[in-house]
C-alpha cells in the first residue's frame, strides 16, 4: 500500500466529506471471520479508488445531499490489491463460497480500484437497512430479486426504497451496479477497466 499512497492516480477516499468508512476485511467483522488486511491499514485505515472511480465517488456524494442533506455513505471496501484478494481466495476456494470471490489470477475490479462496495446511513439511525447486511450472499441480497422478495413479503417496501435510493445516486454519478450484490459498484464496464488500467498487486 505504501506505493499507492505516493501515487498520483490513487486517492484517499476516506477524507471526502460524507464518506463513512468501515472496512469490513480490515476486522473480523466479514463472511469470513477474518482480518485480511491486516497491520497494512493500521488503525486508521486509508481507502483508496482510483482516480477516475474516487471522481464519480464525489459526484455521487453531492447528489446525495443534494436529495437527502446531511446523509452520509458507508464504505465497505474500494482498492483490494491483488495480494489480499489471494488470501481471500486461500479461505473459499475450497467452500461454497468460492463462487462469490473473484479468482486472483483474473483479478476483481477491487484490484484496480474501479470498484466499491458503500451503503448508506441517514445521520440519525445510523446503516440503512438494506434488507441484509454486506457481504451476505443469500438471494435476498441480489439485486434482480428484490421485486419478488418484495411480493413475497421477505424484503420491505422501506428497505427496496433504501435499495433505490443508493442506486440512483450512484448510478447517476456514472457507477454501474451489478446484479447480485446491492452494495457493489464498478466504475466503469468489468470489460474497459482490464482494458485500461492496471491491478495493483
Ligand atoms: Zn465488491
Amino acid at each position: 500500500m505504501r506505493q499507492i499512497e505516493k501515487d498520483p492516480d490513487f486517492v484517499d477516499i476516506s477524507t471526502f466529506p460524507h464518506v463513512l468508512i468501515d472496512l469490513r476485511y480490515a476486522g473480523i467483522n466479514n463472511f469470513m471471520k477474518t482480518d485480511l488486511y491486516g497491520p497494512i491499514y493500521g488503525s486508521k485505515p486509508k481507502v483508496f479508488l482510483h482516480k477516475d472511480a474516487a471522481s464519480k465517488l464525489l459526484k455521487a456524494v453531492n447528489l446525495l445531499q443534494k436529495i437527502k442533506p446531511g446523509w452520509s455513505f458507508l464504505v465497505f471496501d474500494a482498492l483490494r490489491p491483488r495480494s489480499v484478494q489471494w488470501k481471500m481466495w486461500e479461505k473459499v476456494k475450497d467452500t461454497p463460497q468460492r463462487k462469490y470471490v473473484a479468482n486472483p489470477a483474473i483479478g476483481s475490479p477491487h484490484n484496480y480500484g474501479m470498484a466499491i462496495d458503500i451503503g448508506l446511513t441517514d445521520g440519525q439511525h445510523g446503516e440503512l437497512d438494506m434488507g441484509t447486511g454486506f457481504d451476505s450472499f443469500a438471494p435476498i441480497a441480489e439485486p434482480r430479486l428484490e421485486q419478488k422478495f418484495l411480493k413475497m413479503g421477505k424484503l420491505t417496501r422501506r428497505q427496496v426504497a433504501n435499495r433505490l435510493l443508493l442506486r440512483k445516486v450512484m448510478t447517476q454519478a456514472g457507477f454501474l451496479p451489478i446484479s447480485h450484490e446491492w452494495w457493489h459498484f464498478n466504475a466503469l464496464p468489468e470489460p474497459e477497466i482490464r482494458k485500461k488500467y492496471r491491478i495493483v498487486e
